[in-house]
């Protein structure tokens, strides 16, 4: 069978599946105050339906999966989802990752259900260590049940965490080695993000922006960091930290891109195929699914929609640089 392959010959094993738009927190840097419109429950894909599309897209190359929103632990009954999308390795004879990303306001509750559902590891939103600073930037979320759902997934084994803090400049750029610090005591890898300029609150963001160079010189006034080799696919530099086991890692998709090995496509909610997180082109697959296409059939649209994934975002070269698409929306 054909394998997923770009026009750039890039290899694409990787899946950010949104298992929903909606979220219980408001990232500054994500969501206007008052939301993003939501999908109508019709729209989203149902269980079986996202099953048998992660089926079919881990057939054609897809090795990681990654389930994320939105906040993907408001989708109701996760871990039953996840029960079915473990069991996709025997049905195909592969190997895949399953992971999750959330902001972790329900996790200290469902962490181990969704461990013995199969759920492999899980990466961590964490943008603050002070209650007030952390309730500002996510508008309404409360600190002490992330670091709840923290130390719930270090009981059950949803390892390795990691801790992702995107990095705002004058709002918790002056937290970020009290976070290292923090990370080296749960003994987890952290990794901070430069914040990119999507979605309807974009514009709004670009003076909080802080480049990976920059976060660098912050975290070496108080540690010292060896870089570590680039891994292909991965969008983070990562370092060790002199003297210690840990490491942490920054992501740059705006100053240095990681473009030219991107293996990734995502799957909305609603069932749409998107090729790179700064372009709106990709396919709706919900319609021909819901119209009978067979595996064949969907297997050769997928195949032609992802070969041609653009080269990469131009968040750095566009003056004003407007994506519309929102995070939330698209799998971030
Ligand atoms: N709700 C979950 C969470 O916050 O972890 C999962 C979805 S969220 C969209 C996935 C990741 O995207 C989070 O780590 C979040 O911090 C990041 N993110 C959202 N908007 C961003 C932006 N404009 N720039 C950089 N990272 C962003
Ligand atoms: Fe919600 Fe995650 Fe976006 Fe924050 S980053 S608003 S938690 S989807």
């Amino acid at each position: 069978m054909s394998r997923l392959v770009d026009r750039f010959s890039r290899s694409l094993s990787y899946l950010r599946l949104s298992v929903t738009d909606r979220c219980d927190m408001r990232c500054l840097y994500c969501m206007p105050e008052a939301g993003e419109p939501h999908e109508d429950r019709p729209e989203v894909l149902t269980f079986e339906e996202i099953h048998r599309l992660v089926r079919i897209l881990c057939r054609l190359g897809i090795t990681q999966v990654r389930i994320t929103g939105g906040e993907p632990l408001v989708r109701r009954d996760l871990p039953i989802l996840i029960g079915m999308l473990s069991k996709i390795d025997a049905e195909i004879e592969g190997r895949t990752d399953l992971s999750l990303t959330t902001n972790a306001s329900r996790l200290a509750p469902l962490a181990w259900e969704l461990k013995a559902a199969g759920l492999n590891r899980i990466n961590i939103s964490l943008d603050s260590l002070d209650p007030d600073k952390f309730h500002r930037i996510t508008r309404g979320g409360r600190l002490s049940e992330v670091l709840a759902g923290i130390d719930r997934a270090l009981q059950v084994g949803l390892t390795p965490v990691k801790l992702n803090t995107v990095v705002l400049r004058g709002i918790n750029d002056d937290e970020l080695s009290d976070l290292v610090e923090f990370a080296v005591s749960k003994g987890v890898t952290h990794r901070f993000l430069e914040v990119m300029p999507l979605g309807s609150v974009g514009i709004e963001n670009r003076d909080r922006f802080v480049s990976a160079a920059e976060i660098r010189q912050i975290i070496e006034r108080r540690y010292s960091l060896v870089p570590l080799p680039f891994q292909n696919g991965s969008t983070a530099q990562e370092f060790q930290m002199a003297g210690t086991t840990a490491q942490i890692g920054i992501v740059s998709p705006v100053s240095e891109r990681f473009c030219s090995t991107c293996n990734r496509l995502r799957l909305s909610a609603r069932g749409r195929l998107q090729l790179c997180l700064a372009h709106e082109d990709g396919v709706d697959l919900k319609g021909p699914l819901r119209q009978g296409w067979s595996d064949a059939e969907l297997s050769d649209l997928i195949l032609e929609t992802a070969y041609r994934k653009p080269a990469g975002n131009h968040f750095a070269e566009d003056p004003e640089p407007v994506y519309q698409i929102a995070m939330s929306g698209i799998g971030g």
